[in-house]
């Protein structure tokens, strides 16, 4: 997709971002959290280069993409270099794609397997870098979403800890699909709980989109993933 870095599309995804922060700062208060816990990542998959520069220069810095070749091409963009930004990879991955997104991505929060914790490792080592890793934790039986069952995450979780060229940095779910995701996040706190207990560094929540950050806040998120409440809806072809 390309586009345009317009006053027009400027003052939209102004409005988008000041309605979505708003609902953060509500949210925190109702649940008695420190706004400053939460980190918002604004996912520009499917959106241009140019609506990246223009939410940095709306003071976004963390920013989420969800297909690598997507991914890779956009922050290649030559007007992104100088911004200084956190790039987190959200989406399912291939062990032969590993080399690819540690070349750009600072975060994975989509590690739900051991042989993807080993690609990561070794392809992080040979190309100098060390990204965190986030413990995906499937919360339904939907095996097409990804995640790891959340009776095994803790393995998973010793095993990113165990990788020399990984950060072990939490864990990240999405609520199930027209489920509760009330429920579906006090599941992933109690997982992210235990996970900490053992590894004091993984603090990271990653859980809430759009339509669910809300339940995500009241469930000890600290980092939310919101795409088109920021940037407008998405073509559904996928
Ligand atoms: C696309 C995506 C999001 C953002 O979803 P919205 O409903 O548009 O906010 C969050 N997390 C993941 C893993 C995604 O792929």
């Amino acid at each position: 997709m390309t586009g345009e870095a317009t006053p027009e599309r400027r003052a939209e995804l102004h409005a988008n971002l000041t309605a979505v922060r708003e609902r953060i700062r509500t949210a925190c208060h109702r649940a008695g959290r420190d706004e400053r816990e939460i980190t918002l990542i604004a996912v520009t998959k499917f959106f241009p280069a140019s609506d990246v520069r223009l939410l940095a220069d709306l003071g976004v810095r963390d920013i989420g993409e969800n297909r690598d070749q997507e991914a890779r091409r956009k922050m290649a963009d030559p007007s992104l270099e100088a911004l200084a930004l956190t790039v987190h990879f959200l989406g399912q991955l291939q062990t032969n794609k590993a080399p690819s997104v540690v070349s750009y991505a600072d975060t994975i929060h989509s590690v739900d397997r051991p042989r993807l914790v080993a690609a990561l490792d070794r392809a992080a080592a040979s190309a100098g870098r060390r990204p965190q890793a986030l413990v995906q934790v499937g919360l339904d039986d939907d095996p097409t979403r990804g995640g790891v069952a959340p009776n095994g995450a803790q393995e998973l979780a010793d095993a990113i800890a165990g990788a020399a060229a990984l950060d072990l940095a939490g864990v990240m779910a999405v609520a199930p699909r027209g489920g509760q995701p009330d429920a579906a996040f006090a599941r992933l706190r109690s997982v992210a709980d235990g996970i900490r207990a053992t590894h004091p560094g993984a603090t990271w929540v990653s859980a809430g989109m759009s339509a669910d950050l809300e339940a995500a806040v009241r469930h000890g998120a600290t980092h939310l993933r919101v795409g088109s409440a920021i940037l407008g809806s998405r073509p559904t072809l996928r």
